[in-house]
């Protein structure tokens, strides 16, 4: 009874700590957003570095999720 309890608890905590998603940046200091998918239309207009990060590091800095990744991601979930 007390080990399945554990085993219960550790799925519990491994369900609340998700791997932390990676996401792609441009590094103009301009750009606000960032971006699920590296092929992103948006991101091949950037004219500066592209660095991955992750997404909480993205939110750090106050950065928002681009429109077309935030759609390609809306397709995603309903299929
Ligand atoms: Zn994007």
């Amino acid at each position: 009874m007390k080990n399945s309890l554990i085993f219960f608890a550790t799925i519990v905590i491994g369900l609340s700590l998700p791997a932390q998603k990676k996401v792609y940046i441009c590094t103009d200091p301009k750009s606000q957003v960032y971006h699920y998918e590296e092929l992103c239309k948006e991101l091949e207009k950037c004219k500066f570095e592209i660095k991955q990060i992750k997404e909480n590091e993205a939110n750090d800095q106050e950065k928002r999720l681009c429109k077309l990744c935030k759609e390609n991601q809306k397709k995603k979930d309903s299929e």
